[in-house]
């Protein structure tokens, strides 16, 4: 370990400038004596990228569009940093993920992107606070073999299954991805959904529901892609796929519950009948602040849960015709990797397209449907069939988002 004093844990924040990361940032902020922030990265946000290295102080930070990074080289310089290094490309993410003074990892890149930086942090065997669910979904068990060759630890920072962890028996923690939950007398684990913002919604309007409406949801506040995935509920597919691979289980071991209060995070049922649930405030630095200080516990800055002002715990079945991805989802996870990746790739390029206002929100689904149908049976078993077949998902995809902007014209939406 890279140490000022033995407790000080050295950090490197990929996808600093997102909502993850910011949340990461705020908890670390409130610990100055425990964790040191070495390397930050973003995608092209000169401003705010500048204004963390102004307050962090980071040896290394990465800005993958060029520009971007020439423009936060001459800011810096302006502002008496230039000792910090800047470099440029998705190259740069894996150097610094993979630093030798790096100890802990924040994997919070969004989407598919995060992948090779975060593979990168598992083969260099670093402690992964994994955020980008995408990269797992893409890789599935090529990313568990890694974490298990490389000695890495992974902690889950989704809240979902942060919480399930936190459920679990400790030797089950230590080994995540390898663990045997049978053996240790899990039945079953109850992944927790709000069912986002259209839950009370009429199938018939979601047709002509908006971005705005799409990202508004109701309990979390997110970066724009996960919250269109909370809205269609694919977050919530994602998340199946992401806690098969995590905890070891089948998808049958796997069951999906409405809440939509987002208090209970999710929970697990022991075969003697306990049901054990993580609650809390859905703020996303009490995952982040528990990973970052696992085993012990730090100040997170949120605000306790007031039991009397929680009006009431709902719970509700899964409408699947309402949510026709999470159905996808679950049976791409039953299909195997290859449906999996295809799934991830289609719906980035779907979810980008409604954010981009070019397709309607049900498109997304379609767009999704067609691009698992036609690849569901392509075999991955290497990190380069996952980046080939990714490839090949996304100019497919692209076609079809095309074909509803030929057919229909943009300004329908
Ligand atoms: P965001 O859009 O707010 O931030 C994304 C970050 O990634 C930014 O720093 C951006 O600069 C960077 N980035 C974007 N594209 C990139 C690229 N091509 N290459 C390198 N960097 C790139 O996203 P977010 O909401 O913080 O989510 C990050 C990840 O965490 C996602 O995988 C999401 O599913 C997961 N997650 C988020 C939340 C949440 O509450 N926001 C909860 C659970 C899981
Ligand atoms: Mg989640």
């Amino acid at each position: 370990m890279n140490a000022n004093s033995q407790n000080m844990r050295s950090i490197c924040i990929l996808g600093s400038t997102g909502s993850i990361g910011l949340s990461t940032l705020d908890v670390i902020r409130r610990h100055p004596d425990r964790f040191n922030v070495v390397s930050l990265s973003a995608n092209s946000n000169v401003e705010l990228l500048l204004e963390q290295c102004t307050e962090f102080l980071p040896n290394e930070v990465v800005m993958v569009s060029e520009i971007s990074a020439k423009e936060l080289q001459q800011a810096l310089i302006k502002n008496n940093l230039s000792q910090i290094n800047v470099l440029s490309g998705s190259s740069a993410l894996e150097h610094i993920s993979s630093a030798s003074d790096v100890d802990t990892v924040m994997a919070a890149i969004v989407g598919a992107s995060g992948l090779m930086p975060t593979l990168a942090a598992v083969k260099a065997g670093k402690q992964v606070l994994l955020a980008n669910k995408e990269a797992l979904v893409t890789s599935g068990a090529i990313f568990i073999e890694a974490v298990k060759e490389n000695g890495a630890q992974l902690l889950p920072i989704d809240s979902e299954h942060n919480a399930i962890f936190q459920c679990l028996p400790l030797n089950v923690q230590n080994k995540p991805g390898y663990c045997d939950l049978k053996s240790n007398g899990i039945s079953k684990i109850l992944l927790t959904g709000s069912g986002g913002p259209f839950r009370t919604l009429d199938i018939a309007k979601l047709e002509s529901v908006t971005v705005e409406q799409a990202c508004a949801h109701p309990n979390w506040d997110m970066g724009q892609k996960i919250s269109v995935d909370s809205a269609t509920m694919m977050n919530k597919g994602l998340e199946f796929i992401e806690a098969k691979w995590l905890f070891n289980v089948e998808p049958e071991d796997i069951q999906v519950v409405l809440h939509p209060q987002s208090t209970i995070h999710s929970m697990v049922q022991y075969k003697d009948g306990s049901v054990i649930a993580q609650m809390g405030n859905p703020d996303m630095r009490t995952p982040i602040a528990h990973a970052l200080a696992f085993p012990e516990r730090i100040d997170s800055g949120v605000e306790p849960l007031d039991f009397f002002t929680t009006a009431s715990f709902d719970f509700e079945a899964v409408d699947y015709e309402k949510y026709p991805n999470l159905r996808l989802a679950i049976q791409a996870c039953k299909y195997g990797q290859g449906a999996c990746t295809a799934l991830n790739a289609a719906n980035e390029v779907a979810v980008d397209a409604f954010l981009s206002k070019s397709i309607k929100f049900t498109d997304i689904y379609k767009i999704n449907e067609t691009s698992v149908n036609k690849f569901v049976s392509e075999e991955v078993t290497s990190i380069n069939d996952v980046i080939d077949l990714d490839k090949r998902v996304r100019a497919f995809s692209k076609t079809l988002v095309n074909d509803y902007l030929d057919n229909e014209g943009k300004e329908t939406y």
